[in-house]
C-alpha cells in the first residue's frame, strides 16, 4: 500500500498515483505553459510568477516546479523574438519585462545581440545611438567636436593588404539581411595578405571615425575617417574597409553587425557619398536599355549565365537575387558589375559579346570620366584582346592600344593617391602589358621611357629590371 505522489491519498496495491491526479497535474503543465500566450506581443507583467504559481498550486504543482516549466517556455519565447530580422522596439521591451522576472534567462551572448540589434534599428530610424554602451574609465583619448562613441569592440586587431589592388565591391545589401556579402573572386586574395596582423587595440566605432586605440603603448591610435573610406565588406569576422586603393581589415565579433554598424553611420555622416547616387541610377537605366537592344537572344542568355556565375561566387546573395538588371539598379557602381561579366565570359568563344560590352562602356560619356572604374575596366579589355591575338586579325593592336588608353585614363588617379601619401600604388597592367610588348618588339628605348613613367606615378612593378634589361639589350645591339 502507499500513497499517490500528488494528492497523498491511499492508492492501493501495485499502483503509485491516481491516473485522475496525473492527469490534473498534466493539464496544470499545460496551463501555466499557456501563461506566455496570455500576453501575446505584450508586456509581461510583474505578477506573473505568481500567477504561475497559483495556478500550479490547483494542479498539486509545487512553486518551484511552476518556475521552471514558466522559465522553460519564456526561454523559447525570447528565441522566437530574437530569431527575427530586426529585434523590434516593442519586442526588445517584451525580452526586457521576461528578464525582470527571470534575470538569469539572458546570458551575455543574447545580451550582446539585443544591444547589437537595437543600435542598428535605431541607426535606421535615423537617431544615433549614444547610451547603448558604457565605458568603463571614461574615454581613453579626446574626440573631435560633436563626435560621439556608438561602439566598441574590445581587443580588435588591424591588418592591412597594400599589395594588390581592390576592387570596389558597390552592391548595397539590404541592412536586414543577415548574409555575409563578400566577392571572393575579388576578395579572397587579399586575406592571404591580411594575415599579417600588424596592430592589436581596441576598435572605437563614432559618428565619424573608427579608432584603432592601443591602450597599452601610451595610448597611440589610428584614425580612419568616414571621409576617406570608399566602401565596406563584411568578411568572416573581419570588416574590410577600402581606402584609395588599398584595404584595412579590423577584427570584428560580428561582421554582420559591424557591417551594418559602420555602413549607416557612414551613410549618416556623408550622405551624398555612401547612398546610391543618382549618377549611379542613370548609368544603371543606360545599361538596362543597352542589354535589352544590343544583345540578340542567344548573347542575353550568356550575359545572364555569367551574371548567374558571378552572384554564385559571392556568399550570401539568394538566387532570387540574381536578376542581373535589377542587381544593376541598386549597385552603387553599376557599370563596375556589368563589366564584370566578362570574368565569366569566355574570351575566346564569348569574343563578339566581350567587343559588345566594350562598346556600351566606351559611348558612355560619363563613364570615361569614371577613372576608378576604368582601372578595373581596361584589366578586363587588355586581356580578351591579348589572349585572342593569334585568332582574331587586330586584336594584338587593340591589346597594344587598351594599354595606352588604360595609361591615360588612370594617370589622374595615380596623381591623387600621390598626393595623399597613400604610399605606393598597386600594380597596373597597362604599363606591364605594354612594356612586354615592347620589349618583344626590340623597341628597347620605348620600355625605358614607358618603365620610368610607371615609376613616377607610383606604380608598383619590377620596373628597374625591366630598365636594366631593356639597356643590356641596347648595349648589345650596339
Ligand atoms: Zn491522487
Amino acid at each position: 500500500m502507499s500513497n499517490c505522489k500528488y494528492c497523498g491519498k491511499n492508492v492501493g496495491l501495485l499502483k503509485k498515483t491516481h491516473s485522475e491526479c496525473v492527469e490534473l497535474y498534466n493539464k496544470g503543465i499545460s496551463e501555466i505553459r499557456k501563461i506566455p500566450l496570455k500576453y501575446d506581443s505584450n508586456i509581461i507583467p510583474d505578477g506573473t510568477l505568481e500567477l504561475a504559481a497559483g495556478t500550479g498550486k490547483k494542479y498539486y504543482i509545487s512553486e518551484h516546479e511552476s518556475k521552471t516549466i514558466l522559465l522553460d517556455e519564456f526561454k523559447e519565447v525570447i528565441k522566437h523574438l530574437l530569431s527575427d530580422e530586426l529585434l523590434s522596439e516593442k519586442n526588445e521591451q517584451i525580452i526586457l519585462s521576461i528578464n525582470k522576472l527571470f534575470p538569469e534567462i539572458i546570458d551575455n551572448e543574447k545580451r550582446l545581440k539585443i544591444v547589437q540589434e537595437s543600435i542598428i534599428r535605431e541607426l535606421l530610424n535615423g537617431n544615433i545611438p549614444s547610451n547603448r554602451i558604457r565605458l568603463e574609465g571614461g574615454m581613453p583619448f579626446e574626440l573631435m567636436k560633436d563626435e560621439t562613441v556608438v561602439y566598441l569592440f574590445k581587443s580588435s586587431s588591424l591588418a592591412e593588404c597594400k599589395d594588390s589592388a581592390v576592387r570596389p565591391l558597390g552592391f548595397q545589401p539590404s541592412p536586414l539581411n543577415k548574409g555575409i556579402y563578400m566577392e571572393r573572386l575579388h576578395f579572397f586574395h587579399i586575406f592571404d595578405g591580411f594575415n599579417r596582423i600588424i596592430k592589436a587595440g581596441d576598435l572605437y566605432i563614432t559618428n565619424r571615425n573608427i579608432y584603432l586605440y592601443d591602450g597599452n603603448n601610451k595610448g597611440l591610435k589610428d584614425r580612419f575617417s568616414y571621409d576617406d573610406i570608399n566602401f565596406l565588406v563584411p568578411y568572416d569576422d573581419w570588416l574590410v574597409i577600402s581606402i584609395g586603393f588599398y584595404a584595412h581589415a579590423f577584427k570584428v565579433d560580428n561582421s554582420w553587425f559591424a557591417f551594418n554598424l559602420v555602413n549607416n553611420l557612414m551613410r549618416m555622416w556623408l550622405p551624398e557619398k555612401h547612398s546610391t547616387p543618382s549618377d549611379s541610377l542613370a548609368t544603371a537605366e543606360y545599361l538596362i536599355e543597352k542589354i535589352k537592344n544590343d544583345f540578340s537572344i542567344n548573347e542575353k542568355e550568356k550575359l545572364y549565365a555569367a551574371h548567374n556565375k558571378m552572384q554564385n561566387n559571392t556568399i550570401g546573395i539568394t538566387s532570387s537575387e540574381n536578376n542581373l538588371e535589377n542587381q544593376l539598379l541598386k549597385h552603387k557602381a553599376p557599370a563596375l558589375h556589368f563589366s564584370r561579366l566578362l570574368d565569366h565570359l569566355d574570351a575566346i568563344d564569348d569574343f563578339n559579346i566581350c567587343e559588345k560590352i566594350f562598346s556600351i562602356v566606351e559611348t558612355n560619356n560619363e563613364l570615361q570620366k569614371d577613372y576608378n572604374f576604368l582601372f578595373f575596366y581596361y584589366i578586363n579589355k587588355i586581356n580578351i584582346y591579348y589572349k585572342n591575338r593569334d585568332a582574331v586579325n587586330g586584336a594584338f593592336d587593340k591589346a597594344m592600344e587598351s594599354c595606352i588608353n588604360m595609361i591615360k585614363a588612370t594617370k589622374p588617379l595615380s596623381c591623387s593617391n600621390s598626393k595623399k601619401n597613400i604610399s605606393e600604388n598597386p600594380s597596373h597592367p597597362g604599363y606591364k602589358q605594354l612594356a612586354i610588348i615592347y620589349h618583344k618588339q626590340g623597341k628597347y628605348d620605348e620600355v625605358i621611357k614607358l618603365c620610368e613613367q610607371a615609376k613616377s606615378e607610383w606604380w608598383k612593378g619590377d620596373w628597374d629590371k625591366r630598365i636594366e634589361a631593356a639597356k643590356i639589350k641596347l648595349e648589345k645591339g650596339k
